[in-house]
């Protein structure tokens, strides 16, 4: 078991942010390698065996964050949740920053949040206690079945959790057309693009 101070980050790097609410955000991204959740369309799934990643002590990611001018982090994953985040969120709010989390939902919940991203996957749905924790609900879109899927997650999120619908990247022509035309339906959702690889950023 790794201590949680210690924790497999597979990559830090400062950019923005490029999906859903915090969109167009400069942030610091600390990726957090081990996914138990195996999306097929998954674009990182380098991160999902956090066995081969060495483990980082959060001391060092603060003194990383530290001079940088923007005062939001991004930790995502992998699953972030399958660690205890406590220790680190607790590094960052001490250092002023506003903390981002992109998670499925589908491990038990640690950390304090400025803002949590809930992204339901198929694969393991999330836990019950982590979808009431969602300010943002955002759904990948990869063919008409994930709308339902969609209006399932969203009956159970709070009222004032906003909703995304994302199209997956690598169907994103075809369903970005069927994606407006539901938003337009359905206004209650917003569309979500992957805004950074439109800018060809991390
Ligand atoms: S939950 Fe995220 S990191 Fe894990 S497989 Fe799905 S898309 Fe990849």
């Amino acid at each position: 078991m790794i201590d949680e101070r210690y924790l497999p980050v597979m990559e830090e790097f400062y950019s923005l942010q490029g999906e859903g609410f915090n969109t167009g955000k400069a942030a610091y991204f600390i990726r957090i390698g081990g996914c138990d959740v195996g999306c097929h369309f998954c674009d990182v799934k380098e991160a999902w065996n956090a066995s081969l990643l060495a483990p980082v002590d959060v001391e060092d990611i603060i003194r990383r964050i530290k001079p940088l001018p923007a005062r939001n982090v991004v930790v995502t994953g992998g699953e972030p949740l399958l660690y205890d985040l406590n220790y680190l969120t607790k590094r960052l709010h001490e250092e002023g920053i506003t903390i981002f989390l992109e998670t499925s939902g589908s491990s038990p919940f640690s950390g304090s949040w400025d803002w949590v991203c809930l992204s339901a996957k198929r694969n393991t749905e999330p836990l019950k206690e982590n979808i009431l924790r969602a300010d943002e609900l955002k759904i990948i879109v990869c063919d008409e079945s994930d709308f339902s899927f969609a209006e399932h997650y969203a009956t159970q999120v709070r009222n004032d959790c906003l909703l995304y619908l994302q199209p997956e990247w690598s169907c994103r022509n075809e369903m970005m057309k069927k994606i407006i035309e539901y938003i337009k339906q359905n206004p209650k959702w917003t569309i979500s693009l992957q805004s950074h690889k439109y800018m060809q950023i991390p």
